[in-house]
């Protein structure tokens, strides 16, 4: 790698990292959906172990922390991020038993069994939702919990533009039927599976970032980089209002057997 290709791929992760860190959540979601999946979780004590992976700057790591009494570990790649949740965790007084540590999904820290609960919101598809349930199985205890969010489709034919879009992004995008299918095949009983609302994505993962778009427009003027960047993050939003009856986040609960 040159040194200059190098420098333009350094500033596409800083120039991701510094977008994603102005909003909340950098994938959609709810503190009514965690809660909702949480609800689906019955081993949880003060002595629980629970770790949020992919956890971003940790908008549903807190919740998670609101909702259990456990320990929670937050990972995720990006050090800006954990930073930001670090920050988080400590104006809110939580040190004691909630903690971001920057790691990677394909190479974490725990240990056999050592874990109560995995969770993992609009994250999984980094390493792909059949590797990463089966890659983790190994640190969940007996009986423990998996809680994942993934990108589904919620009809068996769609349009060729929105089937052509997510088979370049994400060709492991499929039917909720199939991801159950993958569920019993790494190991767990499927609890339960759920559909998130609109609302998810449009008022708390589009709309923030319709102001971040703005600025950085602005901010980084006549810079083509941002500029295909900002069009690509818009498309993104266009083809949910118009396709999203065909796909969108689904979640997914399952049991360790
Ligand atoms: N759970 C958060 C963030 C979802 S976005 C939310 O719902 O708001 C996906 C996250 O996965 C990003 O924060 C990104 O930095 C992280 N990520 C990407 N590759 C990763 C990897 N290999 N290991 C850990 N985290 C990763």
């Amino acid at each position: 790698m040159t040194e200059e290709t190098k420098s333009i791929h350094e500033f596409d992760y800083n120039l991701i990292c510094e977008y994603y860190s102005c909003i909340e959540r950098q994938g959609p979601g709810s503190v009514d959906m965690t809660v909702k999946a949480l609800g689906f979780i019955d081993n949880l004590t003060d002595s629980s172990v629970i770790a949020d992976i992919g956890c971003g700057t940790g908008g549903q790591t807190i919740t998670l922390a609101d909702n259990t009494s456990g320990t929670i570990m937050g990972v995720d790649l990006f050090p800006n991020f954990i930073n930001i949740l670090n920050t988080n965790v400590s104006d809110l007084n939580l040190e004691d038993r909630v903690k971001g540590i920057v790691g990677s999904m394909d190479d974490l820290m725990f240990r056999d069994k050592e874990l109560d609960l995995i969770w993992c919101e609009g994250a999984i598809y980094n390493i792909g939702f059949e590797r990463g349930i089966k890659e983790w199985r190994k640190y969940l205890k007996q009986g423990g919990f998996i809680a994942v969010s993934e990108a589904t489709w919620f009809t068996k034919e769609r349009p060729e533009v929105i089937d052509k879009f997510w088979n370049t992004e994400y060709p492991e995008i499929d039917t909720i039927s199939v991801k159950v299918e993958q569920m019993y095949k790494a190991g767990y009983i499927p609890i339960a599976t759920f559909v998130l609302p609109e609302n998810c994505w449009i008022d708390n993962y589009f709309e923030p970032q319709v102001q971040v778009q703005e600025s950085f427009l602005e901010k980084y003027q006549d810079n083509k980089t941002v500029e295909e960047f900002m069009a690509n993050q818009r498309y993104e939003a266009e083809l949910y209002s118009k396709y999203k009856e065909y796909y969108g986040y689904v979640f997914y609960i399952g049991k360790k057997i």
